[in-house]
């Protein structure tokens, strides 16, 4: 076996990439609309019930119809999964994680093919589709070589006839709640974490994207994962999100998405159901108010190209999105220059076209919610570039800089999640660390500086999970960067780091007498 490396990006300045990714785009064009049930204990199962996934760049397109779960639905899923768990806890991690590498290599032939569902159903320009295909691979890869080299145990002392062994056991049933923006890397990885380790799960996709998931369903089966252990029950989060959450089998839930549900899943999960003989765990990877500083001794350059695509990439959908910048009052001038410039070159459009740099956001919802804070921003700053949307066809709001905010300011401390960035100016760098540090979250940051002493600093006194030093907030990658925060943020369980596959298990030690 080789041994990990991440997945290329696709260079698609070469002809033959775009040409493969355009036929990738008309075979999805060719599939819209078609119809996708639930999938429990490996039965295929159509409800009168659907959800209908659009196009977020052309409202009147449907992707796809998906059977939506209720709770007697949930209910059947849940006692297949505890069924599925009963043997799959049983089959050798080498043999779980060979399905993974399976996966892997079929996702990775039909990469352009889930990318190009990536770009219609969640509006996903090419390169960030692509990224998020090459990250869910990555996933699959490295969760896979983990689980083999966990598999070992972790090695104890014994004394003399003495054998002590510690060794990590799967949990039971998993409760997968996963987010639009990364609909194929962070529903895949939270799913395929889970079940290599050995538990059953049940999988509930965004409301906004659940066609990529049932596309992924369908790749794991081909895989060869046994029925049972992957159900697949898309549904309303009140409606079934709550029932599975508080249902006395569930083991453990996995969660990614905003704090405000994030927060209520951690508070129900937490009490103690009728029949319930555990305490449930909860991995939860929720908000982000990630800050860019820019120090005075900094490359200008680097500082706003780091600022501008650490905001605007996928329209801002990001947990990890710099949606602040805090830049030092000497050279705070010449960087919002330079990055409302750069901002007015970036492409708004459809994002099936190859030179569209940034499509529309998700949804209605997400559209109105974006345009308010930009209307807070007209009140707390100024429109420095962009400012304006457009929701005729599809719901798109122009890259937007908000200029010379204060430090409390509502957009320097609330998550937007859009393509909206607040400058605001420091004094020094103890100003800047402790504007860094002022929200509630603590996920991502970017230091943009030459000044040796300060990133040393940095290091130690911006509170974030992942910190970065001249380059953008963004763009983690398994197995290299990973991926989880502070605070407000979750519970810091790092996605594609050499941990992450220990939250979904148990820790038993056995000692034998000689
Ligand atoms: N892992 C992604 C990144 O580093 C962000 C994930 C998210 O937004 O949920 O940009």
């Amino acid at each position: 076996m080789y041994s990990y490396k991440h997945e290329p990006f696709t260079n698609f300045s070469l002809e033959d990439n775009q040409q493969a990714f355009k036929k990738a785009l008309e075979l999805v064009n060719s599939q819209l609309g078609k119809e996708y049930p639930l999938t429990i204990g490996g039965k295929k199962i159509t409800t009168e019930s659907k959800i209908t996934s659009y196009n977020p760049a052309n409202k009147e397109e449907i992707v796809g119809v998906v059977s939506k779960a209720s709770k007697e639905i949930a209910e059947e899923a849940m006692q297949a999964a505890l069924t599925a768990f009963e043997s799959w806890k049983n089959v050798e991690p080498a043999t779980r994680a060979n399905v993974l590498f399976r996966a892997a290599n079929i996702m990775r032939r039909r990469k352009h093919e889930f990318s190009a569902y990536l770009v219609k159903e969640a509006g996903k320009p090419w390169k960030e589709a692509d990224a998020d295909t090459a990250e869910a691979i990555d996933f699959l890869e490295f969760y896979a070589r983990q689980m083999n080299q966990l598999s070992a145990g972790v090695p104890v002392q014994s004394r003399d006839g003495e054998f002590n062994q510690y060794n990590y056991i799967p949990l039971g049933v998993g409760v997968i709640i996963s987010p639009f923006n990364f609909p194929l890397a962070i529903m895949a990885g939270t799913t395929v974490a889970a079940i290599v380790a050995g538990n059953s799960v049940l999988l509930k996709p965004a409301n906004n994207t659940p066609v990529v998931a049932a596309k992924f369903v369908e790749l794991m089966e081909e895989a060869g994962l046994p029925e049972g252990v992957l159900n697949f029950v898309p549904g309303s989060g009140a409606e079934i999100g709550d029932y599975l959450v508080d249902h006395p089998k569930t083991r453990f839930v996995s969660f990614t998405g905003s704090r405000e549900v994030g927060c209520r899943i951690y508070e129900r999960a937490a009490k103690v159901q009728p029949g319930q003989i555990w305490l449930k765990r909860v991995i939860a990877e929720m908000g982000g108010k990630d800050t860019v500083v820019v120090d005075k001794d900094a490359d200008l350059e680097l500082a706003a190209t780091s600022i501008v695509y650490s905001a605007f990439g996928f329209s801002g959908q990001k947990c990890s999105a710099g949606s602040r910048a805090v830049i030092h009052e000497d050279v705070y001038d010449v960087v919002l220059e330079k990055a409302v410039a750069l901002t007015k070159t970036l492409s708004l459009g459809n994002p099936e076209d190859v030179n569209t740099y940034m499509g529309p956001v998700i949804d209605k919802a997400a559209y109105d919610k974006i345009m308010s804070y930009i209307a807070v921003g007209k009140e707390e700053g100024r429109i420095a570039a962009g400012g304006n949307g457009d929701d005729s066809k599809g719901y798109f709001i122009e890259p937007t800089i908000v200029a010379d905010v204060k430090e409390k300011d509502r957009l320097m401390q609330e998550e937007i999640f859009g393509p909206v960035v607040a400058f605001c100016k420091a004094r020094d760098f103890d100003h800047m660390m402790t504007i860094a540090n002022n929200t509630d979250y603590g996920l991502t940051g970017a230091l943009i500086s030459n000044n040796r002493a300060h990133i040393e600093r940095a290091r130690k006194e911006f509170h974030v999970g992942n910190l970065y030093f001249n380059r953008t907030c963004t763009g983690a990658i398994v197995g290299y960067q990973p991926f989880g925060g502070f605070n407000m943020s979750g519970t810091d369980s790092k996605a594609g780091g050499p941990d992450y596959l220990v939250l979904h298990m148990q820790a038993k030690t056995t000692s034998e007498m000689f």
